[in-house]
């Protein structure tokens, strides 16, 4: 379970000061999306699955790229708290693609070093893409793994928090101790796809 975030009362108010159209110009470019389309109907937060572990959530996101307040949207816990999933884009009845915002805000947050608050999750995300970058998919056990020894700073607590559970799913025979692989081509064609870059950052 992801720790409590910070909310929305905890945040300094919006700066309207700030607001920068060409970056909203650009995540609309970018994500290939009409961001003026969104009519704050709040769909996307209502069926985002990580919602509640998030600040604003999608809509919230969404009015932070219409209105280009960089600095607030790329200090968000939404955009890394998003798993990707796409149930915004399904639900929204405008077809935005939000997914695509929330992908190039993370993109963003790490070319201008903006520091990220939820640092277990980057790293998280690190791990992901270095055990893909292994076997050309993840593996799960191999995933928690490394994450762990990432966040090892992070205590005891958070160490072992995931231990009963990851038992039971071996146990259940839902976790698999032995990474499965894809064929040497198969690896060596996901590691152009996924570059070595974003690592090193
Ligand atoms: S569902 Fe679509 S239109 Fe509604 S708030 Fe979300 S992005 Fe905007
Ligand atoms: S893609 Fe991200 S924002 Fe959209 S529903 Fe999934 S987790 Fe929520």
């Amino acid at each position: 379970m992801y720790p409590e975030t910070k909310k929305l009362s905890s945040r300094e108010p919006v700066n309207m000061n700030e607001s920068d159209l060409a970056f909203a110009q650009k995540i609309g470019e970018v994500a290939g999306t009409d961001l003026n389309a969104c009519l704050t109907c709040m769909s996307c937060s209502g069926g985002c699955p990580m919602y509640s572990y998030m600040d604003y959530g999608p809509h919230g996101i969404m009015r932070l790229a219409v209105l280009g307040l960089k600095r607030e949207a790329l200090t968000s816990s939404t955009i890394w708290r998003c798993v990707g999933c796409h149930t915004c884009a399904a639900v929204c009845p405008m077809a935005i693609n939000i997914a695509g915002v929330m992908d190039y805000l993370r993109e963003e947050c790490l070319k201008e070093k903006v520091h990220v608050g939820d640092l277990p999750l980057l790293e998280f995300h690190r791990a992901f893409l270095w055990s893909v970058r292994r076997h050309g998919r993840s593996s799960k056990v191999e995933l928690m793994g490394h994450h762990k020894l990432l966040t090892l700073g992070s205590g005891p607590k958070a160490w072992f928090q995931d231990a009963i559970l990851g038992t039971k799913m071996i146990l259940m025979g839902k976790l698999h101790l032995l990474p499965s692989r894809l064929m040497a081509r198969g690896v060596s064609q996901v590691r152009k796809i996924v570059s070595g870059e974003w690592l090193d950052m």
